[in-house]
């Protein structure tokens, strides 16, 4: 036996590794994991050079957990390990890569720790965070000279032994002498949550366990001449060691892609919208699939949930700086040996490589968007209530792909209708024009509520788009910035002659003396700091008092809301409305001619109230009040 001390700079590192690394033990059983699937690739590799003289074997990785011994062992049939090999990789190589890491790791603050961990893989000494006690047993895949079986064992201090064994197999276990304080990490569900966080897509096939499973037995039947079944304990494969992302689209159907899709996200029961394959290989290497999910109203939560991988071992799923932000609400995988996955974030964003990565991605989902639209309309027209947020968001926050989405982007109008934005405006410019030779589109946020103002819309032959999404709004803005000479106003912003001010006026019944006679008379019953009274001369047909908010007040709330604190002191912007007399209507000269004053102050009241519901601003007291005088009208 050979006993040796490594040689060590820090004074004594492994309880340094298990102070500093304390939230993150668990990537232990992640890095021995990939160490035993690297060291079974490199055989495969060698074997296809014909540099291997044995026979391969079943090369499945065992994961074996021992609760009475008090140990989880990792068991590879890959290259192995010689002495030398074990001296130069283990006491050398891995333990300077181990000491640097925890020398950059001390300096730091908690923050950025915390946000090296789990992206810097500590590699084989990671296995130090869980263990008193570390065994390698290893047996080369060479031939002659000094290839016999080795043992080594360090027990958490500088010292090491080192010696012959008598390993009869190829490949190495990893054994580890689990500490009383991590016991935990022995429990079966614990060993089995970590293997499906970390390696369930590795590519070699993983066994943990046994599981039940139910097999036919063969050339028996019951006596209804059914099948006979019993159950048999198999060996649990814990990873998909063949992930679709890594096959080529051109072989995979779309149940294999929704399959894949259940398999990542096992609690999220709905379907995808859409699906787009990664494959690039130059400039860099990057696969993936990115699924469109069906989006609830709350967009925060469903960020992030994308999970990243390097050659499948997952890294993270949080891949914000990664991905641009609006792509952060797609779903699915992205595998990259290319993305410098062992440094913090902050690098990770400054990151050349992975700007191009991210611009890339972007790129590929505006083809994938545009390919659907130009063979496929019908089917994004049918999902585009649901998948215009991705669109929208990524025109408001991404110049490029915004530029991409202006050809296949759509805007659906209250009828269901659904426009480019090119045919929109070839559809609604000539009615919509304005005096000023802007074109208005008409929007509606809420069908229901602005059922009245839709319906006078209509009835002049202009068109009313639906933009009740979350980030429609915001787009809004964006979109007058993109589209040139267009305005967007709320079809309930003004009376719908002002919103598409054509310059012709109706000539007016009351005159300029009468409506100054009979707005004291209004004004009587209404609010005047929120009310502002104005005559405008409309068609009969229409209501005699409309209640309008203008655009750019709306507008104002709105960006108040949104920046949460008021802009005009501690009330923010007052809330103030238009109360539009219609000159032309009967009713309004009815009032004006009303002797009795009693009788004059009811009508205007019952008139102010219809108005104010119809913007569903009637509410508490003066609804009941309104309900109650309304039923004694009828009496
Ligand atoms: P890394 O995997 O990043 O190189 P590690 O500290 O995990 O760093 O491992 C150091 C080296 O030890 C590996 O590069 C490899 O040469 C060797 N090694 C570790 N585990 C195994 C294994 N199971 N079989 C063969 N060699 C191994």
């Amino acid at each position: 036996m050979q006993e040796g001390k490594i040689n060590v700079q820090t004074e004594n590192i492994f309880p340094i590794i298990k102070k500093f690394l304390y939230s993150d033990h668990e990537i232990f059983l992640r890095e021995l994991v990939s160490n035993a699937v690297d060291a079974t690739q490199k055989l495969k590799t060698l074997a296809s050079m014909g540099k291997v003289s044995d026979e391969l074997g079943d090369l499945t990785i065992q994961v074996i957990a021992d609760k009475e011994a008090k140990t989880i062992t990792i068991r590879d049939r890959g290259i192995g390990m010689t002495a030398d090999e074990i001296d130069k990789y283990i006491n050398q190589i891995a333990f300077s890569g181990a000491e640097e890491f925890v020398n950059k790791f001390k300096n730091k603050s908690e923050a950025e720790q915390n946000a090296i961990i789990g992206h810097f893989g500590l590699g084989f000494y990671s296995s130090f965070m869980v263990s008193d006690k570390v065994e390698i047993f290893s047996k080369t895949y060479k031939k002659g000279g000094a290839t016999k079986a080795v043992r080594w064992e360090c027990d958490g201090s500088p010292n090491y032994t080192i010696e012959e064994t008598d390993k009869s197999e190829r490949g190495t276990d990893i054994v580890l002498h689990i500490s009383d304080e991590e016991k935990d990490f022995l429990e079966e569900s614990k060993i089995l949550e970590l293997l499906n966080k970390y390696s369930k897509f590795l590519p070699v096939p993983i066994q943990f366990g046994k599981e039940k499973n139910q097999e036919k037995v063969e050339g028996e039947k019951d006596k209804d001449g059914n099948d006979v079944y019993k159950e048999v304990e198999t060996d649990r494969i814990i990873n998909n060691s063949d992930p679709i992302w890594k096959k080529a689209p051109a072989d995979l159907s779309d149940e294999e892609y929704k399959n894949f899709y259940r398999e990542l996200y096992p609690m999220n029961f709905e379907e995808p919208l859409f699906h787009i394959h990664l494959n690039v290989d130059y400039p860099f290497n990057l696969t993936g699939v990115l699924y469109f999910p069906k989006l609830k109203k709350n967009l925060e939560v469903q960020k992030d949930k994308i999970q990243l991988y390097s050659n499948q071992v997952f890294v993270t799923d949080s891949v914000e700086g990664i991905v641009p932000e609006f792509l952060t609400l797609l779903h699915g995988v992205i595998d990259s040996p290319d993305i410098p996955l062992n440094v913090s974030r902050s690098y990770l964003q400054s990151d050349r490589n992975v700007k191009k990565i991210s611009n890339h991605i972007t790129k590929k989902v505006a083809d994938k968007l545009e390919e659907i639209f130009k063979n496929n309309r019908e089917d994004l027209e049918a999902k585009w209530d649901d998948i215009k947020v991705f669109i929208e968001y990524g025109m408001i926050s991404d110049e490029k792909f915004s530029e991409k989405a202006m050809k296949f982007a759509l805007l659906k109008n209250t009828d269901g209708k659904h426009y480019t934005f090119e045919e929109y405006n070839a559809q609604v410019k000539e009615a919509q024009k304005d005096k000023d030779n802007k074109v208005v589109y008409l929007y509606s946020t809420d069908k229901d509520e602005q059922y009245s103002y839709i319906q006078a819309a209509k009835d002049r032959g202009y068109d009313v788009l639906e933009m009740d999404g979350v980030l429609d709004n915001h787009f809004i803005n964006t979109l007058e910035q993109k589209l040139t000479d267009v305005q967007f106003k709320r079809v309930d912003a003004d009376t719908i002659d002002k919103l598409i001010d054509k310059d012709e006026k109706l000539p007016s019944k009351l005159d300029e003396k009468q409506q100054e006679e009979l707005k004291p008379v209004i004004e009587k019953n209404i609010n005047k700091e929120k009310f502002t009274v104005v005559f405008e001369s409309l068609s009969e047909t229409e209501s005699p008092i409309i209640i309008t908010q203008s655009e750019f007040m709306r507008r104002m709330k709105d960006m108040e809301k949104l920046g949460g604190g008021g802009m005009m002191g501690m009330g923010g912007f007052p809330e103030t409305f238009n109360l539009v007399v219609n000159s032309n209507h009967p009713l309004v000269t009815e009032v004006l001619e009303e002797k009795e004053e009693e009788v004059q102050q009811a009508k205007v009241k019952q008139m102010y109230d219809l108005a104010l519901l119809s913007q569903s601003l009637l509410k508490g007291k003066e609804l009941a009040d309104f309900i109650k005088r309304s039923f004694s009208l009828i009496k």
